[in-house]
């Protein structure tokens, strides 16, 4: 009876949160594709810890009152996609600014510890009979976790106010400078983040995790000349920085502020992209930046990837097992095949090569994961090499 099969699967699910000690129960919904449905004998295999291998469906989370928090789409196997609850709370909430916020969703994979007692037998005396131990059990359990990637895309054309329009201007206006902000001396201990950035509500605390990020990308000779480029374009203001209490990234511009969100995560890789919008956005007028919106985009990533691939955590982390699942992310890793780490042609490689690789793969990985063709278009005035000219002037010295 193979229709016997064909049906969903509910579970329960209680997560114990060692640090916090909080327990967290909600509910997951297997919804299988009918392909698998009809092919599979192992639907109700699938749980919290487990996926079969050829799961093809989706993944929904609700809270235990029944409301929808997220969801996953896996094609054979594969995350392929991620289901947020409040896209459209997220775009009403941006309709009174002007311009629009390009958002696309990043997800990883992080652990979390989750325990459980268990009573072992491990004796017995004349008069209590058996004695039991409670023994505690920890898995670490890996689980999937979004963050929006934002861009603000300024709409100067039916902008009429001048000090409100930073695009038209060589830098933001906005930035604290040292009058709003003065560093008292001895006070700072943060310079570097202080230097490109201003936050009069952020705390100590995160003003250190900013600094470590900026230190970690200090390290990196491609990450010094970001950190420096960015620094001399800003020539004396700051960009706005904060941490959501999601793990959005997001890197705007809506005239009284332009500035960087940082997810809860913490992640200097993802400083680090944000920080390659900003570096090209001041290279850059309004339409060349919205017109280039995938060109942008590749770069970030492409020296994102090699930033975080050199990191002494890297090899076997999170981050290299996403470089090899996501079907973009593969795309920018498979680029290394051709561009190196200056942003030149490897030899025995040529530019029709880079070309091709750009316009069959790339763009159409990214166009159809997230990217949508009209708010990330591709420039194909932009060819092969003139998509890493940010990278290559950042890597001059390296
Ligand atoms: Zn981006």
């Amino acid at each position: 009876m193979k229709a016997d099969y064909i049906r969903n699967t509910t579970k329960m699910v209680v997560l114990k949160d060692l640090v916090t000690n909080k327990t967290r129960s909600f509910i997951m919904v297997f919804v299988g594709s009918y392909d698998y449905l009809t092919r599979s004998r192992n639907m109700g295999r699938n749980s919290y810890l487990y996926r079969e291998p050829d799961y093809d469906g989706m993944v929904l989370y609700y809270a235990i009152n029944g409301t929808f928090i997220n969801g996953w789409r896996y094609s054979n196997g594969k995350l392929v996609g991620y289901i947020s609850p409040s896209y459209n709370e997220q775009g009403e909430s941006s309709v009174q600014t002007r311009g629009y916020q390009d958002c696309h969703d990043v997800y990883t994979t992080e652990y979390r510890q989750d325990c459980h007692d268990e009573y072992e037998l491990v004796g017995g005396d004349m008069e209590t009979g058996l004695i039991y131990d409670i023994v505690k059990y920890c898995d670490y359990i890996p689980y999937t976790t979004s963050y929006q990637d934002c861009h603000y895309v300024e709409d100067s054309t039916s902008d009429n106010d001048d000090d409100d329009n930073w695009w038209n201007n060589p830098y933001p206006p906005g930035g604290a400078g040292n009058e709003t902000y003065p560093v008292k001396p001895g006070s700072n201990n943060t310079p570097k983040a202080k230097k490109i950035f201003r936050n009069s509500n952020m705390t100590e605390a995160n003003w250190k995790v900013l600094e470590k990020m900026l230190d970690k990308i200090l390290a990196d000779c491609m990450g010094e000349a970001l950190y420096n480029g960015l620094a001399s374009f800003l020539n004396g203001q700051t960009l706005t920085i904060q941490f959501s209490n999601g793990s959005d990234g997001l890197f705007s511009g809506n005239g009284s502020t332009a500035g960087i969100t940082l997810g809860s995560q913490m992640e200097s890789n993802q400083l680090f992209h944000e920080m390659m919008h900003a570096y090209r956005a001041y290279q850059e007028t309004l339409s060349s930046y919205k017109g280039s919106n995938m060109n942008g985009e590749i770069e970030a990533w492409y020296a994102q990837y090699l930033y975080t691939s050199r990191l002494p955590e890297y090899p076997g982390s999170k981050w290299e097992k996403r470089d090899n699942t996501d079907p973009r992310r593969i795309a920018i890793k498979n680029l290394t095949n051709i561009v190196d780490h200056k942003g030149n042609i490897r030899s025995g490689k040529s530019v029709g090569e880079l070309e091709l690789e750009i316009a069959n793969r790339v763009v159409p990985t990214f166009h159809e994961n997230y990217y949508p063709a009209d708010k990330y278009p591709f420039d194909y005035d932009r060819p092969g090499l003139e998509n890493f000219t940010n990278l290559k002037k950042l890597t001059i010295n390296c």
